[in-house]
């Protein structure tokens, strides 16, 4: 504010005025020479006082123009405001006359977490003499909430004694959201607006310092959405960055409001459960009840995903795989912690996507899967496969009416490797296409070999990754490896699983549709396991239905099972498709499916999947019976 010793010169100057002023009413008493002295001084003084008049009214409009409040401060008991300039009203929506008449106004403006604070330091300035400057936010009388950055000086009496406070407060409230923005940006996912790895980890920090003292337990849980790949290939980023958002949002009201959920990056999520109870039993030995506290979030969340997502017009399944990790019994620190979540997160992906799994000791997965993945590079690159072949049997006549090729792959220090292990991280890694394009091949190769031999099968299986299914062009692909190879496509099984067929249907069935008119067969594989639906399926131009060996299993015992296969046998024929039932294991399995007219089946009872030699062998052996025909 004014700047002290101008001020007092202006009293000085105006009382001197007055004084000559006083001497010039009665001129006639003073000689005439002082007279004229003071008549001069007179001119020269009032000419000051209208320099000093301009001087404050240039300085009072300089001071009422910045963006800030300027304030003169009497040091009393009460805080009493003796000047306020007017942009108080635009700020705060306080005339300054009001601010001036009501000495608490200031205080009781403050927002309640800054209230004490900013008392504490203004008193203490005041005391010390010293200029200070503090930040505080005011709430103005509509409510907003204002940023202030006040810079006081303090101004003493001419006995040394602090006499008046005078500050400018700017409003810094744009900056300080910027500032706020920033950190938010720093410890949060722009895409999901949750907290992101970094934050995720601080608080990991300070959960696990708690739960030190406290002797409670932390989980920690990661996600990784399953065949998140396959929505972005097919649906486009934009979709696939709704799904995220939306996800985002299930994942949200699937915990406590005291659980932390952030993204990892990525279709990863993670979850944090601070100052969970160590004590009690959780499901199995070796857990606690913290466990199963998250546990029972894993099931939430599962179940949040149960119902479709509504994207891009389309309803769209998903699941996750879930890993689980907690302190203290399964590691002590948050690096491990988060490692073994991931561990077990891999494990479910592998052996029960959509599932959770705990971690376990004997997980060792986070380095073996590091290992994997270069594994499966080097696989690629040396083409380490092989193909296996389950006969398809005509489970009337107990012949062979074809093979499904499945994938194997010859790891040098794994020894063979069944799909379900690697086929997920391939499709994760990008390099599905390159371990498809080879199965093809290999299958047109091997039936050039084996019709050499003299073995001409009716029907070749292969299956087709989901994502194999979006590549460009995979018609051509398919039906040129066939025709270097001789091979009709008529004779070519492509095989889908319903889930797959599901995604995204509309283009699904035009490139079903495509692939049938080069002339190929197409094959719905794991039938019962996903979510069909039935208009669709009808208009899928689709030969074999392929019904999950889960249904086969205790179709001879569960009497549940065997209406339901039976329905699903019932239901292929009125779609004019040929049931196929797979994973026969007992004599009494394919029993029940001839008399219930499944005319196709394959499963361990006739074949496992063996070698090419072996099935050649077979074929010079016994021709194509695999079995004699069940009598009656
Ligand atoms: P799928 O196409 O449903 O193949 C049938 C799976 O069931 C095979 O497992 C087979 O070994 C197994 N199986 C056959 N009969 C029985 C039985 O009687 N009992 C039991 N318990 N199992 C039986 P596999 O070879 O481990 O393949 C698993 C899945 O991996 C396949 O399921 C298929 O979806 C996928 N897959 C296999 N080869 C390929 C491939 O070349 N490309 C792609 N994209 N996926 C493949
Ligand atoms: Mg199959
Ligand atoms: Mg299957």
């Amino acid at each position: 504010m004014a700047n002290s010793s101008g001020r007092d010169r202006t009293r000085e100057r105006l009382a001197a005025l007055d004084a000559v002023r006083r001497l010039l009413a009665d001129p006639d008493a003073l000689p005439s020479e002082a007279a004229a002295v003071l008549r001069a001084l007179d001119v020269e003084l009032r000419h000051t006082h209208g320099e000093l008049r301009e001087a404050v009214a240039k300085y009072r409009a300089l001071v009422e123009q910045i963006p800030a409040i300027v304030y003169v401060d009497v040091v009393d008991d009460t805080m009493t405001t003796s000047y306020v300039s007017p942009q108080i009203e635009a700020l705060l929506g306080v005339t300054p006359q009001e601010y001036i008449a009501q000495p608490d106004l200031w205080y009781r403006m403050l927002h309640p977490d800054d209230r004490e604070r900013a008392l504490q330091t203004y008193l203490e300035g005041r005391r010390s003499g010293e200029p200070f400057t503090f930040e505080y936010r005011l709430i103005a009388r509509d409510g907003r909430v204002v940023w202030f950055r006040d810079s006081a000086a303090v101004v003493r009496d001419a006995g040394g004694n602090p006499a008046f406070i005078h500050g400018v407060m700017l409003d810094v409230t744009e900056q300080k959201l910027a500032e706020e923005h920033a950190a938010f940006v720093a410890y949060h996912d722009r895409l999901t607006e949750l907290p992101n790895r970094a934050m995720f980890e601080e608080l990991l920090d300070l959960a696990l310092a708690r739960a030190r003292r406290h002797d409670t337990a932390v989980a920690v849980i990661t996600m990784d959405v399953d065949d998140f790949k396959l929505v972005n290939d097919s649906l486009g980023h934009e979709t696939g960055d709704e799904l995220l958002r939306q996800l985002a949002q299930r994942l949200r009201e699937a915990t406590r409001e005291t659980d932390l959920v952030a993204r990892q990056g990525g279709d990863e999520f993670l979850l944090l459960l601070a100052d969970l109870d160590r004590g009690g039993p959780g499901l199995r030995e070796g857990t606690s009840g913290a466990t199963l506290v998250a546990e029972s979030v894993a099931t939430r969340i599962q179940e949040a995903l149960s119902t479709p997502f509504q994207l891009a017009g389309t309803e769209i399944y998903v699941s996750a795989s879930i890993g689980i990790s907690v302190f203290p019994q399964d590691a002590d620190d948050a690096a491990t912690l988060l490692k073994n979540a991931d561990a077990a997160m891999y494990r479910s992906k592998r052996t029960a996507p959509g599932g959770y799994v705990v971690h376990a000791e004997q997980d060792d997965d986070a380095l073996g899967r590091l290992s994997l993945t270069t594994r499966l590079r080097k696989a690629v690159e040396n083409r380490h496969w092989t193909l296996h072949y389950q006969p398809i049997v005509d489970l009337a006549q107990g012949e062979m009416v074809g093979v499904e090729a499945l994938l194997r792959w010859a790891d040098p220090n794994g020894g063979l490797v069944p799909p379900g292990e690697f086929i997920p991280l391939a499709e994760e890694m990008g390099l599905i296409e390159a371990i498809g394009d080879w199965v093809i091949e290999e299958l047109a190769r091997q039936d050039a070999a084996w019709r050499s031999e003299g073995l001409r099968l009716r029907e070749l299986s292969f299956n087709l990754s989901p994502r194999q299914l979006w590549q460009p062009e995979i018609s051509d692909r398919i039906v040129a490896r066939l025709e270097a190879f001789d091979v009709d496509p008529a004779r070519v099984v492509v095989e889908i699983t319903e889930s797959a067929a599901m995604i995204d249907p509309d283009r699904t069935q035009r490139i079903l549709w495509d692939l049938h008119a080069r002339g190929l067969r197409l094959a719905i594989d794991d039938f019962g396991t996903g979510y069909s639906s039935l208009s669709r399926l009808k208009h899928l131009p689709v030969d074999v239905l392929k019904v999950d060996r889960s249904f086969v299993r205790d179709v001879a015992s569960d009497e549940q099972a065997g209406s339901m296969v039976r329905a699903i046998i019932q239901l292929a024929h009125g779609l004019g498709m040929a049931p196929l039932a797979e994973g026969i294991e007992t004599e009494e399995e394919w029993r029940f499916l001839v008399a219930n007219a499944c005319p196709l089946g394959q499963g361990y009872h006739f074949s496992r999947p063996i070698p090419a030699d072996e099935i050649l062998a077979r074929h010079r052996r016994s021709g194509l019976t695999i079995v004699e025909p069940l009598a009656g």
